[in-house]
């Protein structure tokens, strides 16, 4: 892709052109921001512009090619095995930048998330930055700068990457994801700047699920509770409880926000003057304990709970809740 058509972080766009111009391109930068921001989508383009032979990613020239082709040999892409980045996938890279580049005036090596480099593997790396190899640019991308070692970041540039405008993730998602309207607009709602490519991939079933959950929560007859957990389980088999937590938070989120009439984006609706006033109605405090439910549903579930039986368990306390017997 030309680096021109990479939407988003346009002042970090501006920046690398000009310290490739000026002849100053650092041995190492490292991208800083969230996952699914273009860090990566940046450094390829990025990588396919200034090693064209017109500097244009013209598309035609053997750079071009093999960049458009997935098949670079001098672009060099490390990314986490499992939880982490091991120290064999290092010690591949340091063998391969111990060769000359093949084509590239400029080899480029992403490692990303380098957070997840352990102890081993951090040491190995270390050597790559303290002797960076001829003609080479290494780009680190990372989410979270606090777990990074300070031995790494005080030999790379840092640059830090913003969210995507709503505008801007519009138009990403209108050139790469298109998506029927309501499943579009459930991804731009629970995005936050980000392409989450989670959603995207399942945005048509989303849709069904989001528009279920209200129907969940103002149907509490015992006898409804039997088909709401045969509706649990279908959701357990599909893999997609963790968005139904994500969105039943967002529900509560928002109407604990419009009651205290605090300005943000809601999630659950294009706009808080949609939420349902029987939502509404319900008191704050009943409100923020569901909140808080939803939330330990959640973490229990990272932490191995059976799924079915927190989701049950869940719709249990909301239903008593909801009843005016709070839970505690
Ligand atoms: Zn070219």
């Amino acid at each position: 892709m030309k680096l021109a058509g990479v939407i988003g972080n346009g002042p970090i766009v501006k920046h690398l052109l000009a310290t490739h111009q000026a002849d100053h391109l650092p041995s190492a930068f490292l991208f800083l921001g969230p996952e699914g921001i273009g860090k990566s989508t940046l450094v390829r383009s990025f990588a396919e512009q200034i090693n064209c032979e017109s500097q244009s990613a013209c598309g035609h020239c053997e750079n071009c090619r093999l960049f458009r082709g997935g098949s670079h040999p001098d672009f060099i892409v490390v990314t986490p095995q499992g939880k982490n980045i091991r120290i064999a996938q290092i010690q591949g890279l340091i063998s391969a930048l111990s060769l000359r580049p093949m084509y590239a005036k400029k080899r480029v090596a992403l490692v990303k998330s380098v957070e997840r480099l352990n102890q081993e593997s951090a040491n190995a790396f270390l050597k790559i930055l303290e002797e960076p190899p001829l003609d080479t640019l290494l780009v680190l991308t990372a989410s979270d700068r606090g777990q990074l070692m300070d031995t790494l970041l005080s030999r790379c540039q840092e640059l830090n990457f913003s969210p995507l405008s709503a505008p801007e993730l519009q138009q990403v998602l209108d050139q790469h994801f298109p998506l029927e309207p309501l499943a579009k607009a459930l991804v731009l709602r629970h995005s936050e700047g980000r392409v989450r490519k989670d959603l995207i991939e399942k945005a048509a079933q989303l849709v069904a699920l989001e528009e279920h959950i209200e129907s969940i929560l103002f149907s509490q007859r015992p006898e409804a509770l039997t088909d709401h957990f045969v509706w649990i389980e279908s959701l357990v088999k599909q893999e997609l409880e963790r968005f139904f937590l994500e969105f039943l938070a967002g529900w509560f989120r928002d109407m604990l926000l419009h009651k205290q009439s605090v300005s943000a984006q809601p999630y659950s609706r294009a706009s808080f003057s949609n939420l349902n006033p029987r939502g509404l109605a319900i008191p704050p405090e009943v409100l923020a304990h569901a909140f808080d439910l939803t939330i330990e549903t959640e973490v229990a579930i990272k932490a191995q709970a059976g799924r079915q039986l927190a989701l049950e368990g869940l719709l249990l306390k909301l239903n008593h809740l909801f009843r005016g017997a709070l839970v505690l």
